[in-house]
């Protein structure tokens, strides 16, 4: 075999290539395709538009539609019926000096995109050879020159980038040929054979290859932890005791003798305070927290109404239990808490009459399990160590992270709690979990605000009861966007707790970022932001101040205004708020002092040195540092 040593250079210029650093893995692929063919292009520029393949817009952006606060789209769409969107552009210049340029979220005004042809050519997937661009009517082309270079439109070849499922996933478009002449058919012919080479090139045979077998490794691996996190037969029996109480294995009992040894074990829910706001996790283990967790689904009813086995309810709290690692904050104690909380807004705070019994359950369980195989470190972290995580999820890393977790569990029928629904109920359920687990990323939280308070808003004005379940109940959206935000007031739960329980957990949380901020220091080399600064402890006080300020306050607020039942959250919110900003004034009172009994010795210093160096006396520099 022989190597075209011709070739090198080339492909060393499209690696070494800055702007290939800034492209996805895909993109790559189609830069490495055309930047290799170039020179067979008879062009003098050439761009390629890429296409969102997003084919539906995520929940919390369809939440306006819905609402009809924002008109549905009505834009041209790909024949597949995704929106036309261009997220990239790359541009490449052959004439002259040769360059790429990389036009990421491009404005429709970009002079690629302004004359509507690339959007055409997505929309109907037809090939577009204009010989006189500057005369057409139709496709009115931008006029003289483009950039600073100088270079104009004159003829236009635009062709779709079809992938082998058929789907356009970019337009490449060639402008002016180098002879100066028309593009002909026989450009046509080269540019099809290469924009299709190109669509092939995104998920080629090798490609889906490869994601067979990353299929396959992902089974045996998802096998594998599940082996590892399952509640095992001797866990199983620290709950349901049949050994001990009646000498039998769990599957030689009816489910008559299971609910009732399940239910002696489990604990008193007044005793622990289940039911309260103020409820704190500190004096109770973590093993009883898994059985407060079955009492919770026994007090909403779930369990008898939709038939969960007591062996699988067992299991699957323990699981859930299992799946969350043992770090400083996002651990069982969290996910327990958040869960508590859920129940005690559905129950206590009375917002269950929005909710049937089956939503309601699938609620709490979605709380339980919302931080599931949290590893202790942020969203950013995931994306600037470039883990794993953040290559399989575009947004939201950490959120979908947890929600794919809690589906696998579902998936195992042994600890699916809902194995006794009907197929739409499940299918129901499931959604519930996306949105609620996804809608605890406080990045979303921003977007959801507005939307919730209009709700708030609206039944403040209502006169009765029936007309404000009526006005919440008959729109799907209005209840989502309320569990979304019912999913962050549980999540930040934790800052509207007694003093005692919000010191030492706000510590907690505290640690963990710091804990992070250290890998910052040393796996990235980065220096943290204040809030994961170790060395910026003191200012812990400030910062909370600032989180209940601009996050948490909003939340309690509305929720006491919509719920007077929930004011115990907001009442508490407000004490912590007091006993922090305390501790941050006098933290401002002492660097205060300090800095003027700095400046004092400065000043000090600064008259000694004047008086000494009049006096030209001897080692001045090290008296006076003696006295600092
Ligand atoms: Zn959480």
């Amino acid at each position: 075999m022989t190597t075209d040593l011709s070739s090198f250079p080339q492909i060393l210029l499209w690696c070494a290539n800055k702007v290939f650093e800034e492209l996805t893995d895909i993109e790559r692929q189609f830069h490495k395709a055309l930047y290799t063919v170039r020179i067979y292009l008879n062009c003098e520029r050439y761009s390629v538009a890429l296409l969102d393949m997003t084919k539906e817009k995520e929940f919390y952006e369809q939440w306006p539609i819905l609402l009809g606060e924002v008109p549905p789209y009505k834009g041209p769409k790909t024949p597949d019926g995704r929106e036309v969107n261009f997220y990239k552009i790359i541009d490449y210049i052959l004439l002259g000096k040769e360059e790429i340029k990389v036009i990421p979220s491009p404005p429709v005004d970009h002079w690629s995109l302004v004359s509507g042809l690339p959007t055409y050519v997505a929309e109907n997937g037809f090939i577009c050879n204009m010989m006189n661009a500057q005369a057409d009517e139709y496709f009115i082309f931008q006029k003289g020159p483009v950039d600073e270079t100088g270079w104009a439109i004159k003829n236009v070849l635009s062709l779709p980038i079809v992938n082998k499922k058929e789907e356009i996933v970019g337009v490449a478009t060639f402008y002016n040929r180098t002879d100066g002449r028309p593009f002909d058919e026989y450009d046509e012919q080269i540019t099809e054979t290469l924009t299709q080479f190109l669509g092939w090139s995104v998920l080629n045979t090798d490609t889906y290859d490869r994601l067979n077998k990353l299929e396959n490794r992902k089974d045996i691996a998802q096998e594998m932890l599940m082996y590892q996190l399952q509640c095992t037969p001797h866990e199983l029996q620290t709950i349901l005791k049949t050994k001990e109480k009646l000498n039998k294995n769990v599957d030689e009992c009816e489910e008559k003798e299971l609910v009732k040894i399940l239910k002696e074990e489990l604990p008193d829910p007044t005793a622990l305070e289940l039911y309260e706001f103020h409820f704190s996790d500190l004096p109770v283990s973590e093993h009883e927290l898994i059985k407060s967790g079955i009492r919770l689904f026994v007090e909403l009813n779930a369990v008898e109404k939709f038939k969960v086995p007591a062996e699988v309810l067992t299991k699957w709290m323990y699981t859930v239990r299992k799946g969350y690692r043992d770090i400083t904050y996002h651990n069982w104690r969290h996910g327990f808490n958040v869960g508590q909380t859920m129940f005690t807004l559905l129950m206590t705070g009375k917002l269950k009459k929005y909710y049937s019994d089956l939503e309601a359950f699938a609620m709490v369980a979605a709380a339980f399990c919302h931080d599931i195989d949290h590893r202790g470190t942020n969203n950013l972290y995931q994306m600037k160590s470039a883990a794993p995580l953040a290559k399989l999820h575009g947004s939201s890393i950490l959120e979908r992270h947890h929600l794919e977790f809690s589906k696998t569990l579902l998936e195992d029928e042994s600890l699916n709690i809902f194995q006794n629904l009907n197929k739409r109920q499940f299918e129901n359920v499931i959604h519930l979990f996306e949105v609620a687990i996804i809608a605890t990323d406080l990045a979303l939280y921003f977007k959801k605000r507005t939307m919730f308070q209009k709700i708030v808003d609206a039944t403040e004005q209502m006169q009765s009861d029936d007309e404000r379940i009526k006005y919440i109940i008959t729109d799907q959206t209005k209840k989502e966007i309320i569990m979304a935000m019912m999913m962050t007031g549980c999540d930040l739960s934790a800052i509207t707790k007694p003093w005692e329980v919000q010191s030492k957990v706000a510590l907690m949380v505290a640690n963990e970022f710091w804990e992070q901020g250290d890998l910052e220091r040393t796996v990235l080399q980065q220096q943290p932001i204040p809030m994961m600064d170790r060395n910026k402890a003191e200012e812990l006080p400030k910062l909370q101040v600032g989180f209940i300020d601009f996050v948490c306050t909003f939340v309690y607020k509305e929720f006491s205004r919509f719920h007077k039942e929930i004011t115990p959250m907001y009442d508490g919110l407000q004490n912590n708020r007091v006993q922090w900003k305390t501790q941050a004034d006098a933290y401002d009172e002492k660097m205060k002092a300090l800095e003027e009994l700095n400046k004092k010795h400065e000043n000090d210093v600064g008259v000694k040195k004047g008086t000494e160096g009049r006096e030209d006396n001897g080692p001045t520099k090290s008296k006076t540092c003696t006295v600092l």
